[in-house]
């Protein structure tokens, strides 16, 4: 039987830094969950569909095959056989996911993928749903999160060190709105698994919570 690390979160709480830097050091696979629900949007963006068409969406979303492969331990996201890695960190894009996401056939085509890959590897997978959903009997279930304050910040920062002019008050802005479509879908809410490890980052360095994760993997006995 394989081993599974759910983790989920709210956006900017650092899930994919993190998740990341366990799967290197647990020597895991780790799977971003996000990505996948980016690539969907990504198809419906290049195909013009109408975001608050949800017929459209439905159609469109048979026609997208999105499938994962991992070269040096980095995951490579394939649409339709192209990687599509490059497009995906855009706000354009993740603002896009979330508004593709809660369509019941984007879910189930995703969680499907995602549960075969959980199956078949040892892995740490973050999302939204993992611990509710997609891996309800993971070994070990964390929900990260920092205030939205925090969580702007260090998007604003991130986005500052790239280069980019940006506006802290609009970030965290889009951060509370997406934080709220993601919570109040119908489809697989996000929320915190009763059996979940709650980390809330907000004052802890990076280091801190990796450290603290990989202690909750050790007694869980891995
Ligand atoms: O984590 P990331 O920002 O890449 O996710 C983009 C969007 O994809 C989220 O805002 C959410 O709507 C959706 N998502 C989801 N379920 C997951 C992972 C992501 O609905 N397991």
């Amino acid at each position: 039987m394989s081993y599974n690390v759910a983790v989920d979160g709210p956006a900017g709480a650092g899930k994919s830094t993190i998740a990341r830097a366990v799967a290197k050091r647990e020597h895991l696979i780790y799977v971003d969950t996000g990505a996948m629900y980016r690539a969907m949007a990504l198809h419906m963006l290049r195909s013009g569909v109408n975001l608050e068409d949800k017929a459209q969406i439905v159609a469109r979303c048979q026609e997208a095959d999105i499938s994962i492969r991992y070269e040096d331990g980095v995951q490579v996201v394939c649409l339709n056989g192209e990687n599509v890695n490059a497009y995906l960190r855009t706000e354009q894009v993740g603002d896009a996911a979330s508004r593709t996401s809660p369509v019941p056939e984007v879910r189930k085509k995703l969680v499907e993928l995602q549960k075969k890959l959980a199956e078949e590897n040892d892995c740490i997978m973050d999302g939204r749903d993992i611990g509710t959903r997609v891996l309800p009997h993971a070994q070990l279930k964390i929900y990260l999160t920092a205030s939205v304050e925090v969580r702007a910040r260090r998007r604003y920062e991130e986005l500052v060190g790239k280069g980019e002019t940006c506006d802290l008050a609009r970030i965290q802005a889009d951060i509370e709105e997406r934080d709220y479509r993601d919570m109040h879908r119908e489809e697989s809410p996000l929320m915190q698994a009763s059996d979940a490890v709650l980390v809330d980052t907000s004052a802890m360095g990076v280091e801190e919570v990796i450290d603290r994760i990989c202690q909750e993997i050790r007694q869980r006995g891995r």
